[in-house]
């Protein structure tokens, strides 16, 4: 049983993976696809933010570079340097105010000295615009950007690059990234002074925002990796500080790093999402900072693009899973049946051909099958008796109350069992010991009869033959005294219930003088004489006569429907043929009676009328009726 279920399973799982290869490999065709489109999704609204930052960044830089020429170009400015008095410097910072109000890039407007004392300083923010003190002016003589202003040619602009702001020595907090452009001032051939501008890069940062919206906002690494903006605003610039060296994208993303750095714009697919990257760069040619800009997006985000057309997948995927599993299902069912019904129908088969005839009928009694035992048996083929009842078998030996028992039997109880004589294609006659079974649907509707018989006729035939041998007279094949005894009690018994009717008649017939025979001829010439008149008495009789051997020398014979009168013009023809057939004169003497209620009674009759014909001389016949019996009483 175990070992059958585990089969069944592993029929199941086998099937079940054969049927779903080829959905498998659709449905996973379906979401690679799916996984491509996402990709070229992710890429698309990707390229269109990074793009945007990065024409935004570049034509910021174009439209900062060109006002700061013009500001550098600016004769107040030149008057300010040339002629630093107090109506020339006002003039110059209410105008970088107003430059500074309306151009929100500045976070500082300066001019230095040639030797690098803040001459005139104006700091900007996003909320306020201030003149710096001449008290707070301060000297940057000595620091590296003023060093690298000092090499440029006159009215040549130059770029610092990026760098931290400080103040008064003091990195400030928190971060803030500085680009400063340089711009040496001259006059005559002469350098008079440095127009120094500080870049708000955050602000400028903040304007790189797709149609506006700060989820937009791509961040921005160094070609190092390092973030120089970031949409979370914290943990940049790491590198100028040596610490926070983990915000760096080598590290973060070393398997993206590598195709950042081969390529100059793309989309990839790292561990945690998708990381869409351009390359730009700011600043002139001898401080060039390149620059990537760069963005994020998680799987659950990206997912969300393809959410409707993967739900549709997943939904088919189940729907197909359900159809196998039914499919699966419905084929290990229907497999298991069917080689349970093929060994059904084996043994069937098997059945069909042992050792006993077999008939199916339908329900109609008609026949549908027989087996070839059968056809052995009573000689009809299936074609013969196909679609015709059983009872073309009849032999007319059974009684219509023995069929309607049969019927009963087998509609009550769906079996009947018993001994039949039916009858062979060649008209003779067969003994069958026969069961008959029921076959029923499950509305309990008799849907077939099976009928299987064993032949037993030559059993039969031997058992009456038996039977009839210990009732017959081994010399003369005549019945024997038993026989005549258990005849006589038929007779009287058939008188007792029919007396009205016409009688039956009793006569005993003895050899005369057979003493002598045997004297004469011997012992066996005298079984000889026996056997003579036995012949003589069978031809002489009609087939209804009982005749039997009752003694050494002594025949008795019953002759049913036969009154007094008529037997004994009978009797003395036998007595008469008897005597005609024999070689030795042979005679017998012969007493009749009619057979009356008790049968030894009527034996006593018949005994007293032989005795009468022996005494009267032997060779006659003598009567004795029950009405003479009577009178002598
Ligand atoms: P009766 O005319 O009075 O009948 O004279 P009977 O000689 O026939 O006398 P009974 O009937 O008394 O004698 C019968 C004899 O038949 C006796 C016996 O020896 C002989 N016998 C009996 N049975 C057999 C037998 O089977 N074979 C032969 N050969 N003789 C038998
Ligand atoms: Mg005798
Ligand atoms: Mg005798």
């Amino acid at each position: 049983m175990h070992k059958r279920n585990s089969k069944l399973v592993l029929q199941f799982t086998l099937v079940l993976c054969a049927l779903s290869f080829v959905p498998f490999l659709y449905f996973y065709n379906q979401l690679s696809m799916l996984e491509v489109k996402t990709a070229q999704n992710v890429e698309q609204l990707n390229r269109n933010k990074l793009e945007y930052a990065k024409a935004e960044l570049n034509s910021s830089m174009a439209k900062i570079s060109s006002s700061i020429r013009y500001l550098a170009h600016n004769n107040i400015l030149l008057q300010a340097i040339k002629n630093p008095t107090p109506s020339n410097l006002d003039a110059l910072e209410d105008f970088w105010l107003l430059i500074a109000r309306t151009q929100g890039y500045y976070s500082q407007l300066r001019i230095l000295s040639p030797e690098g004392m803040e001459l005139v300083r104006v700091n900007s923010g996003e909320h306020f615009i201030e003149v710096v003190d001449q008290s707070d002016l301060q000297f940057k003589g000595d620091r590296d950007y003023f060093k690298y202003a000092k090499t440029l040619k006159p009215q040549q602009m130059g770029t610092f690059g990026i760098d931290l702001e400080v103040e008064n020595g003091v990195v400030v907090r928190p971060l803030t990234p500085a680009y400063r452009i340089l711009f040496p001032i001259s006059y005559n051939s002469q350098t008079i002074g440095y127009f120094v501008v500080n870049l708000d890069l955050l602000r400028l940062y903040k304007n790189l925002a797709y149609k506006g919206l700060a989820d937009n906002l791509p961040n921005i690494a160094t070609d190092q990796g390092y973030y120089l903006m970031s949409s979370q605003g914290s943990n940049i610039m790491g590198h100028l500080l040596n610490d926070n060296s983990e915000q760096n994208l080598a590290i973060q993303y070393p398997s993206l790093w590598r195709i950042v750095q081969l390529r100059e714009s793309g989309t990839a697919k790292g561990d945690h999402g998708w990381f869409s990257f351009t390359k730009s760069s700011i600043g002139d040619s001898a401080r060039e900072n390149n620059l990537i800009i760069f963005l994020t997006t998680d799987f659950s985000e990206a997912q969300a693009f393809s959410d409707h057309e993967r739900h549709a997948i997943y939904q088919q995927a189940a729907l197909i899973s359900i159809i196998l599993l039914l499919l699966t299902f419905s084929f290990v069912t229907w497999n298991f049946n069917h080689r349970k019904n093929s060994l059904d129908s084996k043994i069937a088969r098997a059945a069909m051909n042992g050792m006993s005839a077999m008939v199916i009928t339908d329900r109609n009694n008609r026949i549908v099958q027989v087996n070839e035992e059968f056809t052995r048996a009573s000689g009809y083929k299936l074609e013969d008796v196909k679609g015709k009842p059983p009872s073309l078998f009849s032999s007319g030996k059974h009684s219509q109350d023995f069929y309607i028992k049969m019927w009963r039997a087998l509609k009550e109880d769906g079996l009947w069992e018993g001994e039949v004589v039916n009858k062979r294609q060649d008209g003779s006659e067969i003994t069958e010991i026969l069961r008959i079974q029921t076959v029923k649907d499950k509305q309990d509707t008799i849907q077939f009869y099976v009928a299987s018989f064993i032949d037993i006729t030559q059993r039969k035939s031997l058992e009456n033959r038996l039977r009839e041998l210990s009732l017959k007279d081994p010399l003369t094949s005549l019945w024997n005294r038993r026989k005549f005894d258990s005849e006589m009690q038929t007779h009287s018994a058939r008188y007792r219930r029919y007396q009205s009717s016409e009688g039956s008649t009793l006569a005993l017939i003895d050899i005369d003088h057979f003493k002598r025979i045997n004297d004469q001829y011997g012992h066996d010439q005298g079984d000889e004489v026996i056997k003579e008149v036995a012949d003589s008495l069978t031809e002489q009789l009609r087939e209804t006569d009982i005749i039997a051997r009752i003694g050494g020398e002594e025949f008795a014979l019953i002759m049913p429907h036969t009154e007094l009168k008529e037997a004994e013009v009978v009797l003395n023809r036998i007595r008469i043929a008897v005597n005609l057939n024999s070689q030795k004169n042979v005679t017998v003497s012969v007493g009749i009676t009619e057979i009356s209620d008790v049968p030894e009674e009527t034996y006593k009759r018949a005994d007293i009328a032989l005795y009468e014909s022996k005494s009267l001389g032997r060779n006659q016949v003598s009567v004795l009726s029950v009405v003479e019996s009577q009178s002598f009483a």
